[in-house]
């Protein structure tokens, strides 16, 4: 018989033991939680969009039309028109040649680094990448280098040695997903170039976020339309649904439709949920008063908690961690924190570095002046507390 109690006892005794706590509403930035009314902040429905009315309508219609689901592999069952109206719109809100929908980010990353990748290759992948890259190079078995976090010079001098190989690769979080700061990318851009190499650039975060129209980190910088760059992004934060997508040539889609084994060998997305895909672009194109609340918001609430002595890291964005170290501690904060009605939780390894434990804020464009400024109280409440400032 297999017996889990001494590995979960370690996982108790380490201070990093999870659990899944109870929601009994929809995402919103106030929520039923284990049957208490709380303060959201720690969604990644950054624009509301997910209880949009016309995300649900049309989410709604299309089910009528088109089903519950979609049958099987988009290569099996057939390439239902909806999937095809979203890539198209995707490569032109990312302004590539084309793009390819995936099931989730997950799978569009460990997809994308296996299919480009193999044991003639390397990739240099940033420290603080999302564990879905950190699994992609494990899986796609070429070699792979990690250079600290944003660290454009350790990159070089990595670029400098790896001449030997077939692909070279960086890959890169956009926006830190437990950090909340933005990858170097023009400096990364220019190294790609110079070294031969070809750039991924993560925009789970980014998309329908940064730049004036919402396309994500390389409208942050003005690099739109770098032929060099491959980007990925998520349906599932800023878009208010679900699944990802590659966007970059019409080639490297054909070539993923063919290699990538997460894109081959699972069940394509409900057209429901591509439907609404196709609307949060649309609303995030209709509707930028979204974005620009969202970082009224952010700065808000970034400089709040700078001023209370809390440490934000470099956080740039939505996603603002407050630094504490040590696990347990960060576990009775957020515990603390979730008594007091705020619902943030406690990040610790292996999602990030040991003793960078961290309570991680996300800010939604829906959250109003009121919902920051209780949440400030309780943070500056708990964090004396807790004499974290
Ligand atoms: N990349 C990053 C940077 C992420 O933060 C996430 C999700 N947290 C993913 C990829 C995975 O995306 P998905 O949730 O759609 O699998």
């Amino acid at each position: 018989m297999l017996n889990f109690k001494n590995d979960l006892n370690n996982i108790k005794a380490a201070g990093l033991y999870r659990k899944l706590l109870t929601v009994g509403s929809q995402s919103a930035p106030r929520v039923v939680v284990e049957g208490r009314e709380m303060l959201m902040m720690s969604s990644n429905d950054y624009l509301g969009l997910c209880s949009h009315p016309r995300m649900k309508k049309l989410a709604g219609a299309a089910m009528q039309e088109w089903g519950t689901g979609s049958g099987a592999s988009r290569l099996i069952s057939g390439n239902v028109s909806l999937f095809s109206d979203l890539e198209e719109k995707l490569a032109r809100f990312k302004e590539t040649e084309d793009a390819l929908v995936f099931s989730s980010g997950y799978m569009a990353n460990a997809g994308l680094l296996t299919a480009l990748t193999g044991k003639e290759d390397i990739i240099y992948s940033d420290k603080l990448n999302h564990a879905s890259i950190i699994d992609g190079c494990r899986l796609s078995r070429a070699r792979v280098e990690t250079y600290p976090h944003r660290d454009t010079d350790a990159l070089e001098s990595l670029l400098q040695k790896g001449v030997a190989y077939r692909r070279r690769i960086i890959v890169t979080d956009g926006v830190f997903s437990m950090d909340g700061d933005i990858a170097p990318v023009p400096a990364q851009v220019e190294l790609a170039e110079k070294y031969d190499a070809v750039l991924i650039v993560d925009d789970a975060h980014g998309t329908g976020v940064l730049g004036q129209k919402g396309k994500g980190t390389l409208e942050h910088f003005g690099l739109c339309g770098n032929k060099n760059v491959i980007i990925m992004g998520t349906m599932g934060k800023a878009l208010g649904c679900f699944g990802a997508f590659v966007a970059g040539s019409t080639e490297l889609k054909e070539f993923l439709i063919n290699r990538a084994r997460s894109f081959i060998f699972t069940t394509a997305l409900p057209p429901s949920v591509v439907a609404s895909a196709q609307v949060a672009l649309q609303i995030i194109e209709e509707e930028p008063e979204r974005r620009q609340q969202l970082r009224e918001n952010f700065s808000f609430l970034r400089k709040a908690l700078n001023g209370m002595g809390f440490n934000t890291l470099e956080s740039q964005t939505q996603i603002i961690p407050i630094m504490i170290g040590d696990p347990q501690t960060t576990v009775d904060m957020a515990g603390s924190l979730l008594d007091e009605g705020l619902f943030i939780q406690a990040i610790r390894s292996p999602t990030v570095p040991e003793g960078s434990s961290r309570l991680r804020i996300t800010v939604m464009a829906t959250h109003t002046m009121d919902d920051l400024k209780q949440a400030l109280a309780i943070f500056e409440k708990t964090g004396r507390k807790f004499r974290i400032i």
